[in-house]
């Protein structure tokens, strides 16, 4: 598993500090997606335990979630930074393209967003968008939480 970006982000989760890590290789080839030049596969660095591990402990006591922008194609190697996150106290975060979780990431995740980038129906912060952000914990949709 490679990540293309690394950053610490307030917006992305709603009332979370999190390290958010966009993984390189999304299939999806949504029109217009914003991060293109992370389809390939091999693009950016690894993201080994070790070093997600050293950015967990670096961070420790500033963050309070994780998000992941893709990977669950490389379901085992994100399962093990989900643990890895969720042994470290931290919630965690998926935004996938897809319009489920995949069921085996589910007990990891605390947040996820699903759905496509479809330019003309706009991202969470838009009304009609076809995305959606929830909480699974309880199955609240959080939508509301992006408006202006
Ligand atoms: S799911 Fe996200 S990263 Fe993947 S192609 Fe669509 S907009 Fe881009």
């Amino acid at each position: 598993m490679n990540y293309f970006s690394e950053q610490i982000v307030w917006q992305e989760v709603p009332g979370e500090v999190s390290l958010a890590f966009t993984i390189s290789g999304c299939p999806l080839a949504c029109p217009g997606c914003h991060s293109a030049a992370s389809w390939p596969a091999t693009a950016g660095q690894p993201l080994t335990p070790d070093y997600f591990s050293s950015r967990l402990q670096q961070y420790q006591g500033l963050l309070t979630c994780v998000l992941f922008m893709g990977g669950e194609w490389l379901m085992d190697e994100l399962l093990l930074l989900l643990r890895l996150a969720r042994a470290a106290r931290l919630k965690t975060c998926l935004y996938t393209g897809l319009d489920e979780v995949p069921e085996s990431l589910k007990p990891w995740l605390t947040y996820a967003k699903t759905g496509p980038w479809r330019r003309e129906l706009g991202g969470l912060e838009a009304p009609g968008t076809n995305q959606v952000f929830t909480d699974l914990r309880t199955g609240a949709c959080l939508n509301h939480q992006f408006h202006q």
